[in-house]
């Protein structure tokens, strides 16, 4: 098979890679002609553990090419993924317009029968509009050539793309005729060999099952934070309540970790977007807009425990911050907490100093020079007031507490992950204060 991957981001690189890797055919095409030169180089242009190399590979296999050359990477294709990305518009609701060009530039240039299948998330309607606008582009052509379209949201996650990619859970592809369904299974087939499922539906249903998976993914997150700032008023220990729980076969261990908030490129503008399609035809989502405000919230309560514990006296503090990437093994800054703790850090007065293994070309792009990027997670401490946890990435698991006592000029440490354990902290002279456990006495 012979397929395109238009908009070769997190989703369209993975996935693109990922089709390589199993024999198929593959053009990813971006219209950003330094990412293209880039990947022509060997150069990626996003951090994912593994991918580095399956590009290679695939590149020198002769099965993976880049282009900013739509007409050409169409060619012949069975099948076209539109992959862009569908930010937030102003008023929350999915911006279609980058989808919409990559539908419109298809219809310029198909040559032969394809299914045009949507990959980007998008709301339910958006395949029915790139049909809409294919057609138009063909009958600008005076052609009447045949297609499909289809709606195939990715679930993968930053971090662990690949392995997601290779051995979804499941894969959801919406159809509207049985020829569609039939490249689509002929294309996902070596993913279903061990066992993993495809499910098919009708359109409109796969689209509305990414929001509805992210949704309540992200109110997974904030009811588990909401029983966190509880437990700390009241006294329990979130994280017993969390065992507790999960050992619950109907709640399940997953997704119930207490933390600073969601982030990323994906939950915000996802939930937001669901709120604004129910608004838009008359429906309430009440559950999120309240998932929503819990999350705004708890991107603050870290900063909170900061200026309770040095009594508002922030002004001329310098704070160490390990990890600025929304989560761990991902250099995706989009919505990531740590750029609301920085902003209102900096806000009072404070200098930051802060390490990531891999986000700081990122944080770059935002923070540019307000803070000071440590070379090392140790450097950053040099001297720190408090030490803030933003990310848990692994090497900040278990880090030589001795050390970090003796380059820090006060011994706090802010775990906003609750990664580390309080009494092995006090016990080295720590103050630590954590989520949703009581850590003052
Ligand atoms: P991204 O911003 O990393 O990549 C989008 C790419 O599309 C960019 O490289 C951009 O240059 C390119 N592009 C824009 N317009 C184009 C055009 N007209 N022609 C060719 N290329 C064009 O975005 P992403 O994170 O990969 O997300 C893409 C979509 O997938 C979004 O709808 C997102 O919600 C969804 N999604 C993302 C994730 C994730 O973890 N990032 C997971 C599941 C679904």
């Amino acid at each position: 098979m012979k397929i395109a991957v238009v908009g070769t981001g997190y989703v369209g690189l993975v996935t693109g890679t990922c089709f390589a890797e199993v024999g198929i055919d593959v053009t990813c095409i971006d219209i950003d002609q330094k990412k293209i030169d880039n990947l022509h180089k060997g150069i990626l242009p996003i951090y994912e553990p593994g991918l580095e190399e399956m590009v290679t590979r695939n590149v020198e296999k002769g099965r993976l090419s880049f282009s900013t050359n739509l007409a050409d990477g169409i060619k012949d294709c069975d099948v076209a993924f539109i992959a862009v990305g569908t930010p937030p518009g102003e008023d929350g609701s999915a911006d279609l317009k980058y989808v919409l060009a990559v539908a419109r530039g298809i219809g310029e240039h198909m040559n032969s029968y394809g299914v045009i299948v949507t990959k980007s998330t998008v709301p339910v309607g958006t395949a029915a509009k790139v049909r809409a606008e294919i057609e138009k582009a063909l009958a600008q052509r005076g052609q009447s050539i045949e297609f499909d379209v289809a709606s195939n949201p990715e679930f993968l996650k930053e971090g662990a793309a690949i392995d997601d990619f290779l051995k979804p859970d499941r894969i959801v592809v919406g159809v509207a005729s049985e020829r569609a369904e039939e490249v689509m299974s002929k294309l996902y087939k070596p993913f279903l060999l061990n066992g993993h499922p495809i499910i098919f539906m009708d359109i409109p249903s796969a689209e509305m099952t990414k929001y509805a998976a992210n949704s309540m993914l992200a109110t997974k997150i904030s009811f588990m934070n909401d029983i966190a700032n509880l437990c700390e008023i009241m006294g329990a220990d979130v994280n017993m309540v969390r065992k507790g729980i999960g050992s619950d076969a109907r709640i399940g261990t997953k997704f119930i970790y207490p933390g600073i908030g969601y982030g990323g490129s994906c939950f915000p503008k996802d939930v937001k977007a669901l709120i604004k399609t129910a608004a838009e035809n008359g429906y309430q989502m009440q559950v999120l807009k309240a998932v929503e405000s819990v999350n705004e919230a708890q991107k603050e309560v870290l900063f909170d425990k900061v200026t309770k514990h040095f009594g508002g006296e922030l002004k001329g503090r310098k704070i160490a911050i390990w990890g600025l990437s929304f989560k761990p093994k991902t250099d995706d800054m989009r919505e990531a907490p740590s750029l609301v703790i920085i902003e209102k850090l900096l806000a009072e007065g404070c200098t930051v100093s802060a390490y990531d293994p891999v986000a700081v070309a990122e944080a770059k792009h935002t923070l540019g020079d307000t803070i000071t990027y440590a070379k090392d997670e140790f450097d950053a401490l040099i001297d720190a007031d408090a030490l803030l946890i933003v990310t848990e990435w692994p090497e900040f698991r278990s880090p030589n507490f001795e050390v970090v006592a003796r380059l820090m000029k006060q011994k706090v440490i802010f775990d906003g992950r609750n990664i580390y354990d309080a009494k092995e902290l006090h016990a080295a002279g720590f103050a630590y204060h954590c989520i949703g456990i009581r850590t003052d006495h």
